[in-house]
């Protein structure tokens, strides 16, 4: 992977934000802004193909690591838009049979604000509540889909608290229920094997700035087959990616974004191991510093890279604001950090706006060193007493 990228000196501690482009990734890249700049959809000339090729080589990039099919990989702006695409080229096709979506409390705003509008359109939505583990009562799931619903979607893992669901479970349950399941897989690609056949995985988002890829590219996994998923396009245009979303294509993003997918699924475990060591050596480290801080979600159902602390009664922008000249640590998703306002996944998992106020997320890069390690876990310490000798 990718050497620890430490700016400045400062240890970069917000991987769930984004992470930087692989120098293979970049490599892999470059010569489609330069000498390979065709369209991918100009398929007359040389330059044209040779770009359509390139585009061909990551969807079998993407599509041979989650068991689909090239042809189920739908090329998209990134996970906000497939997440999109999910929800409003489904609904559509199935208005036949109803207008119920269910989803949970806790999701990525970008399934949260199409849910939103789905509601001011005129459609249903359930809202599953998660425990303070941060995962759906799968029973609850069971008895909430009706005659009428047409989606089911859950995240793979959150992007604040790094719970994981049981992607199977989730998946027989649909099927057996005949609705389509989608899952926005963002944080949890590249960090757990995902198997959407036999997960039963209806469509599944994809992004390639979480796996150190390029900003603005992603992908929709679309079922082709037992049972096909039928949805229409959001975006209309030109009638690229299978007619499915229009619009000139990202070659270079896209090539580059087939890179990171190949080097992120490769050694997931290895990987995986050494983070959770990593990780929980750090945690167990702040704890005994900090006894009354806890862990919001549980350790072992969470990302390999994720903590997300509860320090009571003392403000996380504090926190941030004081470790900032060594680490970069957000207090959430980096969707909402510009607006005021508590971490709706926090507050919903514990009922409890104070702790959201009081909870910050540590993302580690996936290469990171026991000598940065050591580094967090005394700039936190040395900080964080400087203010209060009571946490
Ligand atoms: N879904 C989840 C779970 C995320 O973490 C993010 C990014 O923060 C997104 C969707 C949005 O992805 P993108 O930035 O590719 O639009």
């Amino acid at each position: 992977m990718e050497p620890e990228l430490n700016t400045n000196g400062i240890i970069y501690l917000d991987s769930h934000a984004t992470t930087p482009v692989h120098p293979e990734v970049l490599e892999a890249m470059l010569p489609y802004f330069k000498e390979h700049f065709g369209n991918a959809s100009s398929s007359d000339h040389i330059h044209g193909v040779i770009a359509a090729r390139a585009v061909e080589t990551a969807r079998e990039q993407v599509a041979s690591t989650i068991n689909a099919e090239p042809k189920e990989i739908i090329f998209t702006s990134g996970a906000t838009e497939s997440d999109n695409l999910a929800i409003f080229g489904v609904v559509p096709y199935h208005l036949a049979k109803g207008k119920h979506i269910i989803t949970s409390t806790i999701e990525h705003k970008a399934i949260m604000e199409c849910c939103e509008y789905f509601e001011q359109l005129g459609g249903e939505v359930t809202y599953l509540d998660v425990n303070t583990n941060g995962v759906i009562d799968y029973s609850e799931l069971e008895s909430s889909i009706k005659e009428n619903t047409v989606l089911v979607s859950l995240f793979a893992a959150n992007n604040e608290v790094g719970s994981i669901h049981d992607l199977k479970k989730i998946g027989d349950i649909c099927k057996n229920k005949g609705v389509v399941f989608h899952t926005d897989a963002v944080q949890l690609f590249g960090r757990q094997a995902i198997d959407v056949r036999e997960m039963n995985i209806g469509l599944m988002s994809l992004s390639a700035h979480k796996i150190y890829g390029p900003k603005g590219v992603g992908a929709l996994f679309v079922r082709k087959r037992r049972p096909r998923v039928q949805l229409t396009q959001i975006i209309r245009g030109g009638g690229q990616e299978f007619g499915l979303r229009s619009g000139t294509l990202n070659v270079p993003g896209i090539v580059g974004f087939g890179k990171a997918v190949e080097l992120i699924c490769t050694n997931i475990d290895e990987r995986t191991k050494e983070l959770v060591v990593a990780r929980d050596y750090l945690w167990q480290e702040l704890k005994t510093a900090f006894p009354k801080i806890e862990l919001n979600g549980s350790l072992e159902n969470r990302l390999p890279h994720n903590l997300n602390i509860y320090f009571p009664d003392i403000d996380a922008k504090l926190i941030i604001q004081l470790l900032r000249k060594k680490l970069s640590i957000s207090a959430g998703s980096a969707c909402t950090t510009d607006v005021v306002k508590p971490s709706h996944v926090i507050s919903k998992m514990y009922d409890d706006e104070n702790r959201a106020f009081q909870s910050i997320r540590i993302g580690l890069s996936d290469t990171i060193s026991q000598e940065s390690i050591n580094i967090i876990k005394s700039t936190i310490e040395l900080n964080l007493l400087s203010i209060s000798n009571n946490i």
